[in-house]
C-alpha cells in the first residue's frame, strides 16, 4: 500500500530554482505538499452579478461594455470608466495607470471586472478591479468552483502557487495521483474527496467552515496529519522503551560547593525542578525531560547541576546551544562555576580548528566531563569516551537531524544518553500534551527574586527623533541598552545591512556613546568581540539583529528598541524583550512600528504592553497565528501542522487514537511518510 504518481515539485513545468526554493521556504517540496497547502480564503468567480444587483462591501465580477472612459485631473491624475450591462452602471476608478490600461478599457469594449465594490460619488465603484478583456464571440466560461487565495511568501506570486496546487488537484481527481487509504471507508469524506473540496469548493459549500477549520473536509485532512504525528511519536516511545541509560548519581558535597560558587540560592522551581531532573539521572532509563522556564528564570543553573551529577559519576556530559554567541556564554557562566571544583570543561565549536581542534578532540575521547559548544559537537569526527548525559539549550532552534545524530553519539552502542531538552518557548497546556508526548515536562513557574517586569510601550517610527532622545537620556544614566533590527524575509545579508546602516545612523545621532554592532554574517571571532565589548560595559548601545534574540544574557542592558515590531510574532518578541530585565534596574521595552496597523499586528503589540508572563503570551500567540500566518511558525517550533491546529481540533485527539490502534504496520506507513516523509522538521523529540 503506498500513494502514487507523486513527483517532487522541482519535476513540476514551471518550477526553477527560484520557485523550489520559494516553496520550500512555505515547506513545500513534494506534490503532497501542494495538496496539503490549505487556501487562505475564497473568491467566488463563478457568477456574474447584475450591476443593478452589487452591493457595498461586497467582492464580485461583473461583466460589461465600457461606455466612457475619462482621465480626471484632482490632487493627481486618476482614470475614471463606466462600465454598463443590461441592469445598471458602475464605476472603475485607477489611482495609477497605465497607457495600456486605456487601451483595455477603450469605449466599447468588453469586459469582466473583479473586485471590491464600494459606494463612491457617482454610485457604485470599484477600484484597480481584477480585468480581464473579452473577446467579440462568446466569453469564456466561468469556473464552476470558489478560486482559492493561497498563503504566499515573497518572492512568489500568487498566480504561480495557485497554478501548481491547480495542477495536482487535477491530476488527483483525474486518478493520476492515487492516494492510499488505510483509514478505509469509515474514514469520511474519503481524503480525495476532501482535498477537492478544500481546493475547488463548489459555490454551494459552507466557506465560513472552510476557511476556519470546522468543515468536515478539513477536519478529516486535519485528524489524518495528528495521526501521522501520533503513530510516529508512538515508534519513537516503543524505540526508546527499550533503551538503557547510566545512573547519574549526584553528589551533595559538590552541589554544596557549586551554590557557594554561583553565590545565590535556588528559587523554589529551581529546587523542584532539580529533584525532578535527579531523580530521572539515578534510573537505569534514559531521561528525557523537557525543562520548560521562561526567558530569564535561571535555567543555566539546573542545567550545571545535572552535568555536575555526570562528572561526579565519572561520565561525561555535554550542553549545546544553537548559536556560538549563546555556547560561548554558557561556556563563560559554566568554566567560571565549574573550575573551582575541579572541573575544567571542554570547548568545541565551529571556529574552533587546527591544535585547539585536536586538543579539543583528545580531551573529549580522555578525561574530560563535560564539553560545551555548538552543534560541532556532534559532528563527524568527534568521539566521547563516555556521554552519558546530553543537555540541549533552546531547543526550538534544532533540526531533528541534529538531535538525532546526537543521541548516536551516546556511550557505547547500547547505552543511551539522558537527554534534557531547555526551552524558553512556553508551551501552551493545550498543546503541552501532544506537542511533547514521550517527553515528561518540568516548568520553572517563578523568576528569581527582585525581577520587575519590563515595562512596555508601543511607539509609531514616525517618533524616531523623541525615542533617540530618551534613549540618549537613559544612556547618560549609564545604562545599556540594545537596539534590534529584525527584518521579515529570513536574509541575513538583508538583516546585516539594515543593522549596519542603523548603527551608523545611531553613531551619528549619539556621538557622545559608543555603538556596537552584530549580526549573523560577522565572524564568530568579532561577535565574540561585540558580545564582550558589551558585556564589559565598553560599549553602551549594541544595534543587534535578531542574532541575540535566545540567551544573551548581559544584566547591566536594561532598555530594548525593537523597530519593525509589527512585523514579529509575539513569541520572537518574548524573547528580544526577555534580554532586558535581568538585573535590578526596571527595565523598558520600546516596540517601534510602521502605521498603519494591521488588526493582528495591532493585537500582538497590546498583548506585548499588558503582559510579561510567558504562558499568557504563548496562549495569545495560538490565538492569533491565522492558519495562513507563515510568521511566527519558526518560533512556535516544536510540532508543524500544515492542516491540524491543536487550538481547534482538540477534540480530534481521542479519535486519533482510536484510528491509530486500527491501523496495521503498512498503513501506518503510508501516513507517516505522507505528513511526515518530506518534512525536514519531523517530530521534534
Ligand atoms: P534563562 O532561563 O533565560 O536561561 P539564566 O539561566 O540565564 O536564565 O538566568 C538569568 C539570570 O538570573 C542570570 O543572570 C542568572 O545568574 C540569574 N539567576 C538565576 N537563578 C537565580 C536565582 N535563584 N537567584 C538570583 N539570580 C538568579
Ligand atoms: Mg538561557
Amino acid at each position: 500500500m503506498t500513494d502514487r504518481g507523486l513527483r517532487p515539485v522541482t519535476e513540476l513545468d514551471g518550477v526553477g530554482p527560484q520557485v523550489a526554493s520559494r516553496l520550500k521556504a512555505l515547506g513545500i517540496t513534494r506534490e503532497l505538499d501542494l495538496l496539503f497547502h490549505r487556501p487562505l480564503r475564497y473568491e467566488d468567480r463563478t457568477r456574474i452579478v447584475p450591476m443593478g444587483r452589487v452591493r457595498p462591501e461586497t467582492r464580485v465580477q461583473v461583466q460589461g461594455r465600457v461606455v466612457h472612459q475619462e482621465v480626471v485631473q484632482r490632487r493627481r491624475r486618476m482614470l475614471m470608466v463606466t462600465l454598463a450591462d443590461d441592469s445598471g452602471e458602475i464605476t472603475l476608478r485607477f489611482f495609477r495607470f497605465y497607457p495600456s490600461q486605456l487601451r483595455m478599457y477603450k469605449e466599447g469594449n468588453r469586459v469582466r471586472c473583479f473586485g471590491d465594490v464600494r459606494f463612491g460619488p457617482q454610485g457604485f465603484e470599484m477600484a484597480h478591479p481584477q480585468t480581464q478583456v473579452l473577446g467579440k464571440g462568446a466569453p469564456p466560461p466561468l469556473p464552476e468552483h470558489l478560486t482559492a487565495i493561497y498563503p504566499v511568501t515573497q518572492g512568489l506570486a500568487q498566480a504561480t502557487l495557485a497554478k501548481l496546487v491547480d495542477g495536482v488537484v487535477g491530476r488527483l481527481l483525474a486518478g493520476a495521483i492515487r492516494l492510499a487509504d488505510p483509514l478505509g471507508p469509515e474514514a469520511s469524506p474519503p481524503l480525495d474527496e476532501s482535498l477537492r473540496i478544500i481546493h475547488r469548493p463548489g459555490p454551494g459549500e459552507d466557506l465560513d467552515a472552510l476557511v476556519d477549520g470546522h468543515h468536515p473536509a478539513v477536519q478529516r485532512v486535519a485528524s489524518e496529519e495528528l495521526l501521522a504525528h501520533h503513530l510516529a511519536l508512538t515508534r519513537l516511545n516503543l524505540a526508546r522503551a527499550r533503551q538503557e541509560a547510566c545512573e547519574l548519581r549526584p553528589d551533595e558535597a559538590l552541589q554544596e560547593r557549586l551554590l557557594g560558587i554561583v553565590g545565590f540560592q535556588p528559587t523554589g522551581a529551581q529546587t523542584r525542578v532539580i529533584a525532578e531532573i535527579m531523580a530521572d539521572l539515578e534510573r537505569r532509563r534514559p531521561m528525557r525531560r523537557l525543562l520548560q522556564g521562561d526567558v530569564g528564570s535561571g535555567k543555566t543553573l539546573v542545567a550545571a547541576f545535572a552535568l555536575l551529577a555526570a562528572a561526579a559519576s565519572g561520565r561525561q556530559a555535554a550542553i549545546v546551544a544553537p548559536t556560538e554567541i549563546l555556547a560561548e556564554q554558557h561556556f563563560n557562566t559554566l568554566s567560571a562555576w565549574f573550575e573551582p571544583l575541579g572541573i575544567e570543561p571542554v570547548w568545541l565549536a565551529g571556529k574552533v580548528k587546527g591544535r585547539a581542534r585536536r586538543e579539543a578532540l583528545e580531551r573529549l575521547a580522555g578525561d574530560a566531563s563535560v564539553a560545551i559548544g555548538t552543534h560541532a559537537l556532534f559532528q563527524e569526527g568527534v568521539a566521547f569516551r563516555d556521554l552519558a548525559l546530553i543537555v540541549v539549550d533552546e531547543q526550538h532552534r534544532f533540526g531533528v537531524h541534529q538531535r538525532l545524530a546526537l543521541a548516536a553519539k551516546g556511550s557505547a552502542g547500547t547505552r543511551s544518553p539522558h537527554q534534557l531538552v531547555m526551552t524558553a518557548t512556553p508551551i501552551p497546556r493545550t498543546l503541552a500534551m501532544t506537542t511533547y508526548a514521550g517527553l515528561d515536562v518540568s516548568v520553572i513557574d517563578e523568576l528569581p527574586p527582585g525581577r520587575k517586569p519590563v515595562t512596555t510601550v508601543a511607539i509609531s517610527q514616525g517618533r524616531r527623533e523623541a525615542i533617540i532622545d530618551r534613549l540618549r537620556r537613559a544612556l547618560a544614566e549609564g545604562r545599556q541598552a540594545y537596539w534590534v533590527c529584525p527584518l521579515i524575509e529570513e536574509s541575513e545579508v538583508l538583516e546585516a545591512q539594515a543593522a549596519e546602516s542603523t548603527a551608523e545612523e545611531l553613531s551619528a545621532a549619539l556621538p557622545e556613546f559608543r555603538v556596537g554592532l552584530i549580526h549573523g554574517r560577522m565572524k564568530p571571532a568579532e561577535k565574540q568581540a561585540v558580545m564582550e565589548a558589551f558585556n564589559g560595559g565598553r560599549t553602551e548601545l549594541l544595534v543587534a539583529t535578531t542574532v541575540i534574540e535566545v540567551g544573551v544574557d548581559v544584566p547591566n542592558a536594561s532598555l530594548m528598541m525593537i523597530e519593525n515590531a509589527e512585523r514579529l510574532g509575539l513569541s520572537q518578541l518574548h524573547q528580544l524583550r526577555g534580554r532586558v530585565g535581568r538585573g535590578s534596574e526596571q527595565a523598558a521595552c520600546v516596540l517601534l512600528y510602521k502605521p498603519p496597523l494591521g488588526e493582528t499586528a495591532q493585537k500582538r503589540l497590546e498583548v506585548m504592553r499588558e503582559t510579561t508572563d510567558g504562558f499568557i503570551i504563548a496562549e495569545k500567540d495560538l490565538e492569533l497565528r491565522g492558519p495562513g500566518e507563515v510568521l511566527g511558525t519558526r518560533q512556535t517550533g516544536m510540532m508543524r501542522f500544515r492542516v491540524a491546529d491543536l487550538a481547534r481540533d482538540a477534540e480530534l485527539l481521542e479519535p486519533v487514537k482510536t484510528l491509530a490502534a486500527r491501523l496495521d504496520v503498512a498503513g501506518a506507513d503510508v501516513i507517516i511518510e505522507r505528513w511526515l516523509g518530506g518534512a525536514e522538521q519531523f517530530v521534534d523529540v
